[in-house]
């Protein structure tokens, strides 16, 4: 299998290159060339497996060989595994509940820190490991964050020999628990940076940093965690398959709810529908930072000022997957996206062609939630069901009631995030106290934290992570 460039000009890579690649040469981002495209009859056998045994089926064909199948079978069996003290905290790892008549939320949050990266995240630390030992070849990953993305990826890489991972936080501008989350990991490979600014510039430093890598030592590169590896996107398409397969899929279409930021989910769920699975509609749910939604309701991608809002995971001013939706829409002309990439970092305004629209719009429905009416949502679907919705989680919910064209076809609401993440959204719909943590970390808030304050300065944060390199 060959992974290419959206923007066509970068030499088209194989799937361990890709893993090991962040942007692409020629600042595209990188697909698979071809898909794996499965018959109705194939999926329907898979009724029955569990999740790591569909994670295999699904998983393989983007590998192609190149990592032996008793090898992937690891990967994938140690990634998602229940074992006691790590891993994921339900055997179903991806389990359904019922909210409504014909309408589910799909727990993703049973993983390490309570939020739906950890499906990509667990699964690239293992394949990082993995296949830097078979290259004896060691990388540092840089990563920049405001919560859920910094404490999946330390826990994804934690045990990995061969990686140092440097996530920048802003200092004290992170939850406790986001923030006790990442600095409570001790181990020795494991470094967190609280950078004496905000998000941005966190971010700014990391892709500097990507751009002159002059400062690392002889033989070592960056590797990027965040969701333009193409691994993200391919572990969190066995989730959509594992949900339909449970509802009657695929003798009966499904629909997904998406709360969305960056596109990185909800292009997994476009892909499987592409791989085969039959799915009838696709809502992506955003908050205030509508830049999607305004896009497919009115060809309206253009930059607005960004919006704190009480879904801070879905806090962005521009998606960076949906780079790889525009490539599909249009042909998949990679000078064409090139072109248009441009004009939108030059003017912040981007217009689909028409047929492109028209065929994002058979694609995709999209809604936007605001804030109150997130608060409103978790209150009641806590008063119908006494079930706590986190904020990100009510977003998907909300837009799927609204979006939504039949209410025969099973909706699925995609919840990204535990409520505990997110006690302040909770409140204000009424709740008391904060919910309560999960048992395995219950004591998060004793735990010895690490983390190193630095000015904002790139000199010094990369003379500090110099300093640190194993
Ligand atoms: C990252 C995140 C999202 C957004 O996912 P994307 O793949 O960026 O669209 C939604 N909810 C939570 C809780 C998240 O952590």
């Amino acid at each position: 299998m060959k992974y290419i460039s959206t923007r066509g000009e970068a030499p088209s890579l194989s799937f361990e290159d890709v893993v090991l690649t962040g942007l692409a040469s020629d600042g595209g981002l990188y697909l698979p060339e071809t898909l794996p495209n499965f018959s109705q009859e194939e999926i329907a056998s898979w009724a029955g497996l569990s999740y790591q045994e569909l994670a295999f089926k699904i998983i393989a064909p983007f590998i192609d060989g190149e990592i032996p199948d008793a090898d992937l079978k690891q990967l994938i069996a140690a990634s998602y595994s229940t074992k006691t003290g790590k891993g994921f905290r339900h055997s179903a790892i991806a389990p359904l509940v019922q909210t409504a008549h014909n309408e589910w939320v799909l727990e993703l949050f049973q993983g390490p820190t309570l939020a739906f990266k950890d499906f990509a995240l667990q699964f690239l630390g293992h394949l990082l490991d993995y296949v830097l030992k078979k290259r004896k070849q060691k990388v540092v990953i840089m990563g920049a964050t405001s919560g859920d993305t910094g404490s999946a990826a330390i826990e994804g890489c934690r045990d990995c020999e061969n990686v140092d991972i440097f996530i920048l936080h802003p200092y004290q501008r992170v939850s406790d628990v986001q923030r006790k989350q990442m600095t409570s990991v001790l181990e020795k490979n494991v470094h967190n940076i609280a950078l004496q600014g905000n998000f941005d510039d966190c971010q700014n430093m990391v892709k500097a940093s990507f751009a002159d890598q002059s400062f690392l030592p002889e033989g070592r590169q960056l590797v990027a965690v965040n969701s333009i590896n193409w691994a993200r996107i391919m572990a969190q398409i066995v989730y959509y398959f594992y949900s339909a397969l449970a509802l009657g899929g695929p003798h009966r279409a499904v629909s997904f709810s998406v709360p969305t930021g960056n596109f990185g989910d909800i292009l997994a769920g476009y892909i499987a529908k592409k791989m085969g699975l039959p799915i009838e509609q696709l809502v992506i749910a955003t908050n205030s930072n509508d830049i999607l939604h305004r896009c497919i309701s009115d060809n309206d991608h253009s930059l607005q000022e960004l919006v704190h809002s009480l879904s801070p995971s879905m806090d962005i001013m521009v998606s960076s997957n949906f780079e790889r939706m525009l490539f599909d829409l249009h042909g998949r002309d990679g000078a064409k996206i090139k072109s248009m990439m441009e004009q939108f970092k030059q003017s912040g305004e981007l217009s689909l062609s028409e047929s492109a629209l028209q065929k994002a719009r058979a694609l995709f429905s999209s809604y936007k939630v605001d804030d109150q009416e997130t608060i409103d949502v978790i209150r009641s679907v806590f008063d119908e069901t006494e079930y706590l919705l986190d904020p990100h989680t009510a977003i998907g919910v909300q837009a799927a009631r609204k979006a939504r064209r039949s209410a025969d076809t099973p909706m699925i609401c995609l919840a990204t995030a535990h409520p505990a993440k997110f006690p302040e959204a909770v409140n204000k719909a009424g709740q008391q106290e904060d919910p309560a943590l999960p048992h395995h970390m219950s004591d998060l808030f004793e735990r010895e934290e690490r983390y190193q304050v630095i000015e904002k300065d790139l000199a010094k944060v990369q003379r500090y992570i110099q300093s640190q390199i194993s």
